[in-house]
């Protein structure tokens, strides 16, 4: 029997699809002993800190990673940071095959003057907040505004842009951070407005999530009308189409031809709109956009601009991986050819293809991913895992420990009608995580 030690770093959607690639492909003759490293106290990655609150069902993602850490020969290192408690050199040394699975967290840069004011926030800082991520329990989030810009034309800027549009007490009901929950409800904040560079035919949104807006109960959804009419004509005379595409601008259409509420909170989508400048005196007060318009299928500038009074602009513009020491990123991504990265490291996820796809991508990706390790397997070594690198009475969080934290989120989160009220301090997780 051939066993072979792997460590999959980062236990988000790809780390686990990773896990369950290598469970499968176990047989009479060759074993996985699989041990998922991941720097916070918590697993699940984006699916806890990522996914939007009011959309729970994508987070029941999480019962497949429980799952499959059940299965013998996995073992769960939370509390354990690559680059800080273990290198990436030790850890080569220390199993036959090491994934990165460590995903995207950096929030790319708009690179205009005045992106550096009080209350211009990545989405990268933002959603983590509302999620309740113990690192940006601190971001200085100001909703005392009437109105919100959200920079981006893609399912992130429309996440965001609903969590700040819809009344409050509908996230009574779900894991929002309890502090950006208080936020919420204090929020002055009644128009939001999404503001994609190219056209709606450019736009990165995809179709089911389009069509829940107009099912918003306490907020009133609007399109540019004349925009969506245009892109029509566009697409028509481009003959056939996407169906992808096509199914966009339909439930772009249902939006706008919906009957509106008459509520006071709104949410609108506008294109062709490129921001130049953030002005404000130490704190975001208005943004500048060039106006764009559409030759040849490309947004071409124009000279017009137009301007929108507000307090808060969230950017939601993509994401980079992170690079760490003897790892390097090219175009936002650790650089890998179909997953290699160099001898025994492997890279999959957003960390591998860049920030595109939803949490199902991860599965046939990192099955690929896998299929190619194995094709590349030499014998075992005669490796000794993570104890042989990790400092003696380093605090870890293994399976047993995290499912104490889950269970105590859970059971706070039972009473008052929630499906867990999340733990956001790392101490405490750390203590929950490793007490008897
Ligand atoms: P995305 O889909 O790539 O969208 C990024 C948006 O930012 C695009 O509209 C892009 O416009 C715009 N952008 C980039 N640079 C810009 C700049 N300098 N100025 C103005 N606009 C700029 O990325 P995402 O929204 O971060 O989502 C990442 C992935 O997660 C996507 O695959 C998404 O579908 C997925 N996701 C899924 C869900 C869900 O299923 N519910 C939820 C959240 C995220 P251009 O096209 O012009 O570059």
């Amino acid at each position: 029997m051939m066993i072979y030690k792997v460590a999959i770093i980062g236990a988000g959607p790809a780390g686990y699809f990773t896990a369950q690639a290598f469970q499968k492909a176990q047989n009479a003759r060759t074993k996985f002993i699989i041990d998922l490293i991941e720097r916070l106290p918590t697993p699940w990655g984006l699916v806890r800190s990522g996914v939007a609150p009011d959309h729970p069902k994508i987070k029941t993602v999480s019962k497949v990673f429980e799952k499959i850490a059940k299965e013998d020969g996995f073992r769960l290192f939370a509390n354990v940071e690559l680059g800080k408690d273990v290198s990436l050199k030790d850890l080569r040394e220390a199993y036959d095959v090491v994934v990165l699975a460590t995903g995207s967290p950096t929030g790319r840069k708009l690179g205009i003057k005045g992106e550096d004011l009080l209350n211009c926030i990545s989405a990268a800082d933002f959603i983590p907040w509302y999620n309740a991520h113990p690192d940006f329990t601190d971001v200085k989030a100001d909703l005392n505004t009437d109105t919100a810009v959200v920079i981006g034309a893609g399912n992130v800027a429309m996440d965001v842009a609903r969590m700040l549009a819809i009344d409050p007490r509908e996230l009574d009901r779900t894991d929002t951070a309890e502090h950006a929950l208080g936020a919420f409800k204090s929020s002055k904040i009644r128009r939001v407005i999404i503001c994609g560079r190219r056209g709606p035919e450019h736009a990165a949104f995809t179709a089911p999530e389009l069509r829940d807006l107009p099912k918003l109960e306490n907020t009133d959804v609007y399109i540019d009308k004349v925009q969506i009419k245009e892109a029509n004509l566009r697409i028509d005379k481009m003959g056939e189409v996407e169906k992808d595409l096509k199914n966009n601008l339909e439930a772009m259409k249902l939006i706008e031809s919906h009957m509106k509420k008459g509520v006071e909170r709104r949410l609108e989508i506008k294109f062709l709109s490129t921001p130049i400048e953030i002005k404000g005196n130490k704190k975001v007060e208005e943004i500048v956009f060039r106006i764009n318009e559409i030759k040849d299928g490309k947004a071409i500038a124009t000279d017009k601009t137009f301007s929108i009074k507000t307090g808060l602009v969230i950017t939601a513009i993509g994401y980079d991986a992170f690079e760490y020491p003897g790892i390097k990123v090219e175009n936002g991504r650790i650089s890998n050819i179909a997953g290699h990265v160099e001898h025994n490291v492997y890279v999959t996820g957003w960390a591998k293809r860049g920030p595109v796809g939803v949490i199902g991508t991860n599965k046939s990706e990192s099955s690929n991913v896998v299929e190619l390790i194995i094709k590349n397997l030499k014998k075992p070594k005669k490796t000794l895992g993570i104890e042989a690198i990790l400092k003696s009475g380093h605090q870890v969080i293994d399976q047993v420990g995290w499912e104490k934290i889950n269970a105590s989120e859970v059971i706070s989160g039972e009473l008052v009608g929630k499906p867990r009220i999340k733990e956001a301090d790392w101490k405490r997780l750390i203590s929950l995580g490793t007490t008897l």
